[in-house]
């Protein structure tokens, strides 16, 4: 168990990290104050290669790039069809690269490999491939008016967005983000998160070979308090989209609101209900609680980390989970039997360790799990809390790890009061077999997503986002599109003039 790192992964070579610099104008360039950061693999807290890091001087250079390719260059210009074309190339590329940007990911941020080139990799294509189809059929409408005018609506691209990235899943945040910006005919500036910058870079490496013009995607590299704070407080940058923590959503929005009043959405954090009624699979039941919360080591931010089990299997439930945790297979992310990689830095691992501290001070009951995993890197290992009052912090806050607190509940509306009880609104999840229960739950849950008898069933055209804290806005899905469009509303006379 000790030998967390294994040393045997001969059956895949680790990647030569091929891009560490910022990505502006079609070039990668050093940053203007020649500053570099580390970037660290959890796996062993070691260092893997030195990033760029960029500042507000050269945020300011990636949107004069941006601005310039907006007002003067041919991508808001294109037809969406010729936009779709570049889109459709970028997207085979990705495909032929799946395998190290897999690695990428799984590296940087502690990300399964098999999983990141089965699933995620793979999804940051389909993402294009599904934008580059909405490309060319975005179009205003013909509107009604009571007197002799002819009106309609005409969907321009915002102008220059943009978008700030977090940790957890580098490639798909990227591409729920760029895609539809680039289908729109915006321009724009990532800011990768500081966690995670590989993968970000060799997606705009690969966006310029598939043919996306010079200054339409810049990748900016840094730290959230200069380069992202820089992108949210420009004059010149038209919206920014966020996807983050509910604490720097807020000051995204304020940065906002106090520049130029760019528009503004923002994905945030969650603390979502899982609801499993008595007439529940138990067995079933438990895999989807676990795997609910321990995916993505508890990084996800619709993780089900409140997870509500009806009186009738309470019992069986509990015991269940038990086994399952037990037996849930931690190491290096490479192995493809593993099923839980590190968390992904040092303070996110001492952040979740301290958050399983708090649980025991606050009285609650450690079910299995609270301690490091292995004596290397930044395992944590699989953690239930049970005993969980509503309003403890383990409860109410989003601890953003494999640590879930499991309640137990008799009615029906008992476990509808207590999932809408959170500040956040972002998931839910609902296992039964009669449809009226689930139809009566989910409607009365306020969140921006609901999972019946599945949990994290994700697809391109779904909508994501949240309600309450959780933010406001779409990712993905056709209402993703949406939000880089302006609306412009033209209206002429259906006869003569009278003057
Ligand atoms: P976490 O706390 O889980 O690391 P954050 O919300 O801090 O998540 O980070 C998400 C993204 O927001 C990262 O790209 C980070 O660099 C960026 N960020 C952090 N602070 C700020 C800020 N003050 N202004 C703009 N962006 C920020």
């Amino acid at each position: 168990e000790q030998n967390n790192t294994s040393a045997d992964q001969s059956h895949f070579k680790i990647p030569d990290i091929k891009f560490t610099k910022l990505f502006i104008n079609g070039e990668f360039v050093d940053s203007i104050k020649g500053r570099t950061f580390d970037t660290v693999d959890p796996r062993t807290g070691e260092v893997i290669v030195r990033i760029a890091e960029g500042d507000k001087e050269d945020v300011d250079a990636a949107v004069k790039a941006a601005r310039e390719a907006f007002d003067h260059g041919p991508w808001p210009r294109m037809s969406g069809f010729q936009r779709a074309r570049i889109m459709l190339k970028f997207a085979d590329l990705i495909e032929q690269n799946i395998e190290e940007l897999a690695a990428l990911d799984c590296i940087d941020a502690g990300k399964l490999f098999l999983w990141g080139k089965l699933v995620d990799i793979p999804f940051g294509a389909r993402l294009l491939q599904y934008y580059a189809g909405a490309a060319d059929k975005v179009h205003g409408e013909v509107l009604k008016s009571s007197r002799p005018l002819h009106a309609y609506t005409l969907k321009e691209p915002i102008g220059v967005v943009g978008h700030i990235i977090p940790w957890n899943f580098p490639t798909s945040n990227f591409f729920m983000k760029v895609a539809p910006a680039l289908a729109a005919g915006c321009t724009m500036i990532v800011k990768p998160a500081e966690q995670t910058p590989l993968s970000a870079l060799f997606h705009a490496h690969l966006a310029k070979q598939a043919g996306v013009p010079d200054g339409v995607l810049n990748v900016v590299t840094g730290f959230g308090h200069t380069a992202g704070a820089a992108v949210s407080s420009h004059m010149d940058i038209d919206m920014v989209s966020f996807t983050g923590s509910t604490e720097v959503g807020r000051l995204i929005m304020q940065a906002a609101a106090t520049s130029n009043l760019k528009m503004v959405s923002l994905e945030l954090g969650g603390k979502s209900p899982l609801i499993i009624f008595d007439d529940a699979d138990v067995d079933k039941a438990a895999e989807l609680a676990l795997n609910g919360i321990l995916f993505n080591k508890g990084e996800v931010c619709a993780a089900s980390s409140r997870v509500y089990v009806q009186e009738g299997i309470y019992g069986e439930f509990e015991k269940k989970l038990i086994e399952k945790a037990k037996a849930w297979k931690l190491g290096d992310p490479f192995d493809p039997e593993t099923r839980q990689g590190p968390q992904v830095d040092k303070r996110q691992f001492e952040k979740v360790l301290s958050y399983i501290d708090i649980g025991m001070k606050e009285g609650a009951t450690l079910l299995t799990g609270g301690k490091r995993w292995g004596s290397k890197g930044y395992y944590i290992e699989p953690t239930v809390f049970v005993d969980v009052k509503e309003d403890m912090r383990i409860a109410t806050d989003e601890i953003f790890g494999p640590v879930m607190s499991l309640m137990k509940f008799r009615t029906i509306e008992e476990a509808i009061e207590r999932a809408n009880s959170s500040k956040y609104g972002l998931a839910a999840g609902i296992v039964t077999k009669d449809l009226n229960v689930a139809n009566r739950v989910l409607r009365s849950i306020r969140s921006g997503i609901i999972w019946i008898n599945c949990y994290f069933e994700f697809d391109s055209d779904f909508p994501y986002g949240g309600y309450k804290l959780s933010g406001f806005g779409r990712d993905s899905g056709l209402e993703g599109l949406q939000k880089y469009l302006q609306v412009k509303t033209v209206v002429t006379p259906l006869h003569d003039s009278p003057w």
